[in-house]
C-alpha cells in the first residue's frame, strides 16, 4: 500500500468524533485531530455522556464536576484547533445503544456532514495484555455511531423527522476507529503530539500526574510509529464506505 496516497486520500474537510466522555477523543485520537485542523479541516465533537461519575474527590458535587469537565473538553478542543463541541449529556456509565441514541448521533452527521467520523473500536471489550476492561460507555458509544453513520444517516426514510427538520441524508466516506490493542491503519503524528499533550492538560480534573500521562502516550506513539514508519503515530482500524 502507498501510505502516501492512501493518507492523501483520507485528507478530510471535516471531521466528527463520537465518545462517551470528555478527554476520550484526546486521549485517543487528538494528535490526529490536530492533525487534520492543522490541514484545514473543520473539527467537530459530539460527546454522549456528561462526565458526571469521573471523579474520586467527593467534595466535589456531580452538578460541578459536569460544567467543569464541559470547559476542560472546550478548552481541549480549542487548543486542537478545532470548532465546536456538542454535549448530550447522558449520564456517565448508564449509556446504552438506543435508537434514540443513534438517531441524536445521526441529526449531528447530518448537520455537521463529515466526510471522515472518529469513534471507538466497540469490539474491544477487554485487553489480556493491558488488564482492562473497556467501558461499557466506550462501546456503546461506537456501536450507536457505527449504527448511525449506517444506515441512520443515510436512509431518508429512516427517522424522517430528521429531514423534515432539514437534516438531509448524509454519507461518511471513512470510520476511523479507535482500538488501542489491534490498530490496522497509522497515522503520521509526529508533528502534532505537542497538541495532543496540551490538550490532554485541559482535562485537569481527570489527570493527576500529566508527566506519567506523557510518557505512556509517547512510548505507545512510538511504538505505533515503529509498524508504519514513523516517529509518532496514533492507530485505528479503518474503514472506507462506498459514496
Ligand atoms: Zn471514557
Amino acid at each position: 500500500m502507498n501510505k502516501t496516497r492512501d493518507y492523501e486520500e483520507l485528507k478530510p474537510k471535516i471531521v466528527l468524533g463520537v465518545a462517551a466522555h470528555p478527554d476520550d477523543l484526546d486521549f485517543s485520537s487528538s494528535a490526529t485531530m490536530a492533525k487534520f485542523a492543522s490541514e484545514g479541516a473543520k473539527v467537530y465533537y459530539l460527546l454522549l455522556t456528561d462526565g458526571s461519575k469521573g471523579s474520586d474527590d467527593r467534595s466535589i458535587s456531580s452538578t460541578d464536576l459536569i460544567a467543569i469537565r464541559h470547559e476542560e473538553q472546550r478548552l481541549a478542543l480549542k487548543v486542537l484547533g478545532g470548532q465546536e463541541v456538542t454535549f448530550l449529556d447522558y449520564p456517565d456509565a448508564y449509556l446504552e445503544v438506543t435508537m434514540e441514541l443513534k438517531k441524536q448521533i445521526a441529526a449531528e452527521i447530518r448537520k455537521r456532514k463529515p466526510d471522515v467520523v472518529v469513534t471507538m473500536d466497540p469490539t474491544l471489550v477487554y485487553s489480556i495484555e493491558r488488564g482492562f476492561i473497556n467501558h461499557s460507555d466506550h462501546r456503546a458509544a461506537g456501536q450507536a455511531t457505527i449504527d448511525a453513520v449506517f444506515p441512520i444517516a443515510r436512509d431518508y426514510l429512516t427517522f424522517p423527522e430528521l429531514y423534515e427538520q432539514g437534516l438531509e441524508p448524509h454519507k461518511v466516506k471513512t470510520l476511523l476507529l479507535t482500538n488501542f490493542d489491534n490498530p490496522t491503519y497509522f497515522i503520521d503524528v509526529s508533528q502534532t503530539m505537542d497538541k495532543k499533550f496540551a490538550a490532554l492538560k485541559e482535562h485537569a480534573s481527570q489527570i493527576k500526574d500529566m508527566s506519567m500521562v506523557q510518557e505512556r502516550f509517547t512510548t505507545m506513539a512510538k511504538k505505533l510509529g515503529e509498524q508504519a514508519g514513523y516517529t509518532y503515530a496514533e492507530g485505528f482500524v479503518r474503514l472506507d464506505l462506498p459514496l
